[in-house]
């Protein structure tokens, strides 16, 4: 792996993504200087407590200044006003990249703002837990993980090996496709996944017939997994949902369709059917297992872990 080095890395969102990035460029020492700016005075105190950055700022534009890499770690609805906000500050030549779990939106949404001379490379690390805020950030967390750049076509080619060799340093693996691609592909690996498990949690919630506490007392039965997906932060999920729309709608049609024709296994007593089906399942879990993206230990290696380091699950 090449050596790569920023002058002043300015990361715009403090919150767990930034914060991870913020202690990972201190260990593998990728910056002279981290400029921290967030929306709120009591984050950026929180950053500031932390020792997070070298400099800390309210307003995105003084955070920018110089800076030859600028990183948005927030949530993805609000990408494309922050850009207007710092197109007037940005440094000839920068790096302009984010962190944000939906691709094409975020590119829309950049690029009416974009100055000339500043290289746009999106970035999504498929990395994550359930957890927020500056505190919840660590060093490892991007560590064997998959890091998709998505750069529009002509994208300066300096500046996407530079942020390439950013991702690998932070010890992910990086891979480059469309954003139009990376929704769709996301739709089904992570969007899905989560808005099955608000569901699932939501309908528990609303079950009359079974009481709050049995629900909890008996989690363990699969309840449990879902929670911790469904705990995820409610701004970040939502802006996911309402900018991969078209993705998320489609990839919701075929999975009610495949529900309903478990629907009908069940209701006609086809346990063939059941059984086709859980066996071609349980393949696919162990082929994640083989590519060393899932631990292959009893209940997701759970036994005896602290409750906080437990839930440092991946969770995109
Ligand atoms: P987070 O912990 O909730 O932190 C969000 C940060 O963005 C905070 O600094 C917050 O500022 C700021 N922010 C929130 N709303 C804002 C607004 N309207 N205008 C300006 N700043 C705003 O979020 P996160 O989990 O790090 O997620 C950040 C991004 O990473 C999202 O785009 C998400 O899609 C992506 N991502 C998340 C995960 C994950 O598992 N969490 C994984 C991969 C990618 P204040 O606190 O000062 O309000």
């Amino acid at each position: 792996m090449s050596e790569v080095h920023f002058n002043r890395v300015a990361l715009i969102g403090i919150g767990l993504i930034g914060s991870s990035l913020a202690h990972v460029m201190r260990v593998k020492k990728l910056a002279d200087t981290i400029a921290i700016s967030s929306r709120s005075e009591k984050t950026l105190k929180q950053a500031e407590e932390l020792g997070l950055g070298d400099s800390y700022h309210t307003n995105p534009a003084d955070a920018v200044k110089d800076a030859d890499y600028v990183i948005l770690c927030t949530p993805v609805g609000v990408v494309g006003e922050l850009t207007k906000a710092i197109a007037g500050s940005l440094k000839k030549g920068a790096i302009l990249s984010d962190v944000g779990s939906v691709k094409t939106s975020v590119v829309r949404q950049i690029r009416p703002h974009l100055p000339e001379g500043v290289h746009l490379v999106p970035a999504h690390p498929v990395a994550g837990t359930e957890f927020s805020g500056p505190d919840a950030g660590f060093a490892t967390l991007f560590e064997n993980r998959w890091c998709i750049l998505t750069p529009e076509p002509g994208t300066d080619a300096a500046a996407v090996e530079a942020v390439k060799r950013f991702w690998e340093a932070c010890g992910s693996d990086v891979e480059i496709m469309s954003a139009e691609h990376h929704d769709l592909v996301l739709a089904m690996t992570s969007h899905l996944p989560h808005l099955i498990a608000y569901n699932i949690v939501g309908t528990a919630d609303d079950l009359e017939s079974v009481t709050q506490s049995e629900v909890i007392k008996f989690s363990a039965g699969g309840f449990r997994d879902f929670t911790r997906i469904a705990a995820s932060d409610p701004t970040m999920w939502r802006d996911v949902f309402l900018h991969n729309k078209e993705a998320v709608l489609e990839t919701l049609g075929r999975f009610s369709e495949d529900l309903s024709a478990l629907q009908r296994a069940i209701r006609w007593g086809d346990g063939e059917a059941l059984f086709d089906l859980f066996t071609r399942t349980r393949a696919i879990r162990r082929s994640i297992i083989d590519i060393g993206q899932e631990s292959d230990a009893p209940n997701f290696g759970r036994g005896g872990v602290a409750p906080r380091a437990k839930a440092q699950e991946p969770s995109e």
